[in-house]
């Protein structure tokens, strides 16, 4: 079978790989039937995620049928459509208990597919811990609508619940990419009063502006004096940072009201300061990043009921053989892509 892989530094390629076979009671073999490529991928091939794994089939963000399931799964059987979390969790220890998946003590606990385990840019895949890793598609839903149900939307739908949004708050959002609009979307499901998203890509504040009118959208320059004359306490009374650079680190924490919940979603090449001098007084809460994706029925569900919808945020569309020009293009950011889906 074709697996798009990583091979080293700044390398990728599609190899015919054998097609892979169950290895635990708990696994099961998807059938890839779409895929999507993540901002995470280039970070991998750009070797910046140092526990990526050279010789890895790469892609974490995928839906497909289940082909083959092993003795001890109980939730799905061949033939069912599903959608793969990003995450590999074994449901039983401490964390996966409390619902911190992404801290899963299995050795292939947090994210594993696409990194340190065969992922699915590829024409089958080997999703371990199947009945947490894998979540039935209703059939009122597509596989297009359901392509990033296990990655980003899963990422924006924990970031806008641990935000601690209340209807009447202003929120800002810091980012309008792929995940910053997928946690707009959950974000809106809060009903707060405000939504501002700030974005210094003018192809992307575009995107907020013809997708949701109801929306502020802010270049980096004018942030600060448009939430506060959109706010009643001086700044935003929940903040999430999506973006993960240092100005918009700091950017979150001065558009904050005092007491306010910055949530930090994003993943950053670097330290980031806490110049907590200046920040004295404003009581703020930090909550940070690390999805926790065991929540996947559930946004199903609202897609299902049409209370989410990520179609619009899938631009461009190509076949596995010719993947290296979608992540050409993705990469590169051309022709105003935001998400591109590799069909198998
Ligand atoms: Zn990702
Ligand atoms: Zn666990």
């Amino acid at each position: 079978m074709l697996a798009y892989t990583y091979l080293e530094q700044g390398r990728f390629a599609l190899l015919d790989k054998p097609k892979p076979t169950p290895l635990h009671d708990r696994d099961a073999i998807v059938r890839v039937t779409l895929a999507s490529i993540c901002t995470s991928d280039l970070h991998i091939k750009h070797g910046s995620v140092p526990r990526a794994v050279p010789g890895v089939t790469v892609g974490h963000e995928m839906v497909g049928i289940v082909e083959q399931v092993g003795p001890a799964v109980t939730t799905v059987q061949p033939g069912d459509r599903v959608a793969v979390n990003v995450e590999t969790f074994c449901g039983t220890c401490f964390f996966c208990r409390h619902g911190w998946v992404n801290n899963c003590t299995d050795p292939n606990g947090g994210w594993a597919l696409g990194c340190r385990i065969d992922g699915g840019q590829a024409e089958y895949v080997r999703v371990p811990y199947a009945d947490q890793g894998l979540s039935r598609i209703p059939d009122r839903v597509s596989d297009l609508q359901a392509l990033l149900v296990g990655d980003v939307l899963a990422t924006g739908y924990w970031a806008a619940d641990i935000a601690g949004i209340t209807p009447g708050d202003t929120v800002l959002i810091l980012g309008a990419g792929p995940t910053g609009i997928c946690t707009l979307q959950c974000v809106r499901l809060k009903a707060p009063k405000q939504i501002i998203v700030c974005d210094a890509d003018p192809v992307r504040l575009d995107f907020v502006r013809r997708h949701y009118p109801e929306v502020i959208p802010a270049l980096p320059e004018q942030l600060l004096e448009t939430v506060q004359s959109h706010s009643g306490h001086g700044g935003a009374d929940a903040v999430l940072e999506v973006a993960g650079t240092p100005e918009t680190f700091r950017m979150a924490w001065e558009c904050a009201r005092p007491n306010a919940v910055v949530t930090v979603v994003a993943l950053y090449d670097a330290p980031q300061v806490l110049p907590l001098p200046q920040m004295y007084g404003k009581n703020l809460t930090f909550k940070t990043g690390g999805v926790d994706g065991c929540r996947c029925a559930e946004i199903l569900e609202l897609i299902a009921a049409g209370r989410l919808d990520t179609t619009a945020l899938i631009t461009h569309t190509y076949p596995l053989s010719d993947i290296e020009a979608a992540y050409d293009l993705f990469e590169h950011r051309r022709d105003a892509v935001m998400k591109v889906a590799i069909t198998m």
